[in-house]
């Protein structure tokens, strides 16, 4: 089975996890301080924070917006559920904003309308959540606008767009974004076998993701609340998590990171392959907002008018045929969970006929050009 997405750990990679086993810090060592910086330089952002997955970072990115009970977060239901399941753990309720029916990202103009009635309904967010899909930013010059003029918070989640830009800039650089958030999982652009990072510009909010991390404990002696006791002393200030990265992980990700611009150029080229060996076939193909470069995490097709009733089908037919191809994603709203919150069918349209028609391609850095063909073969008879 050709699968839709895999890691590529080379050499490099494992003599750098070896050699942080046989150091004296396996974890709150060097290595991590050293991977939170190169990921700061390489997007341009003031601070770097890692974190064990990007599901944690998002909870501490949504703490440190001030989300909490009785606010309410809003995001794309064309995600992964860790983008609405972050306003959960923080007490808060979830709402949606339904896809682009191009990009597949949350709608920029679907944003402004409902923002324009919470406004009158007096229910606005405290934080948007915006999915950076595939790859692609969202319409985040549209969007940051937005927060000036409604007064919201804005997460982007990158977890697919390590390495992306939008408008000259690398996602992360906090231009249009408070916080960002990286995933390390294996089928993301770069991996540390698990793994997140959060980044942001502003110091009190870094801070507040590091007390956070690390139990809501401080060393600090101008953060407490009475003199040292001596060496040992430390104090608990808040509530925080062990949401740490260890050093072996961060080992992984620091060397993968060298080889983040090979990775992109790969997914780049096999991309635009996809584009021209698929251009004759009824189907509908990923499109690029002008200004976005995309990382390309994930290539997803739709099937085109008329072939909505023959989804199944071929999605079968290409995993008997040995494509591992996948759907991304499930509506979140229509999620058990979320549906025990009120959500209903019909409630985003656009996400559940993007549902009905979505195809994820297999798209990684080994992927072969031989492959490729095979896959756009197996497509290609399948449809016929
Ligand atoms: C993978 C993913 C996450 C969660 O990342 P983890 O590191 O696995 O916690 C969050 N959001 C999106 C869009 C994702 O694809």
């Amino acid at each position: 089975m050709i699968p839709y997405g895999r890691q590529n750990v080379d050499q490099a990679d494992i003599d750098a996890v070896v050699e942080v086993l046989r150091s004296d810090w396996l974890t709150q060592g060097p290595t991590l301080e050293r991977f939170e910086r190169a990921v700061a330089e390489r997007c341009q952002a003031g601070h770097a924070v890692a974190v064990c997955n990007a599901t944690a970072g998002l909870h501490l990115a949504c703490l440190a917006a001030g989300l909490g009970p009785g606010d309410l977060l809003w995001t794309s239901p064309n995600s992964f559920v860790a983008s609405a399941n972050c306003a959960r753990y923080c007490g808060a309720e979830v709402d949606f904003v339904d896809i682009d029916p191009l990009t597949w990202n949350l709608d920029a103009r679907a944003l402004a309308d409902k923002l324009a009635r919470a406004r009158a309904l007096g229910r606005l967010p405290k934080v948007v959540v915006a999915v950076a899909f595939s790859g692609q930013s969202c319409d985040m010059g549209e969007i940051a606008r937005l927060a000036r003029e409604y007064g919201f918070r804005v997460i982007e989640d990158a977890a697919h767009a390590l390495g992306a830009r939008y408008a000259g800039e690398p996602v992360g650089s906090g231009r249009y974004a408070d916080l960002t958030v990286f995933s390390f999982h294996p089928v993301k652009i770069v991996t540390s076998g698990e793994g997140g990072m959060v980044l942001c510009n502003d110091p009190g909010l870094a801070q507040r993701l590091r007390d956070l991390r690390s139990h809501g404990i401080t060393r600090d002696p101008a953060r407490m609340s009475e003199p040292s006791h001596g060496g040992w002393y430390y104090q608990q200030v808040e509530l925080g998590f062990n949401y740490r990265m260890c050093d072996i992980q961060a080992a992984l990700g620091l060397s993968q990171l060298n080889r983040l611009d090979d990775f992109l150029a790969r997914r780049r080229e096999l991309s635009a392959r996809y584009q021209r060996l698929l251009g004759e076939l009824p189907l509908q193909l990923p499109t690029q907002q002008d200004g976005a470069e995309s990382a390309w995490h994930l290539y997803v097709v739709r099937l085109g008018e008329g072939l909505e009733s023959r989804h199944r089908q071929v999605f079968e037919a290409l995993r008997a045929a040995g494509i591992g191809v996948n759907l991304h994603y499930i509506p979140i709203h229509l999620q058990p969970y979320y549906r025990e919150l009120g959500f209903a069918d019909g409630d985003f349209p656009e996400a559940e006929r993007y549902y009905r028609q979505a195809i994820s391609l297999p798209l990684f850095p080994d992927l072969s050009d031989a492959q490729q063909e095979q896959v756009v073969d197996s497509l290609r008879r399948v449809l016929a």
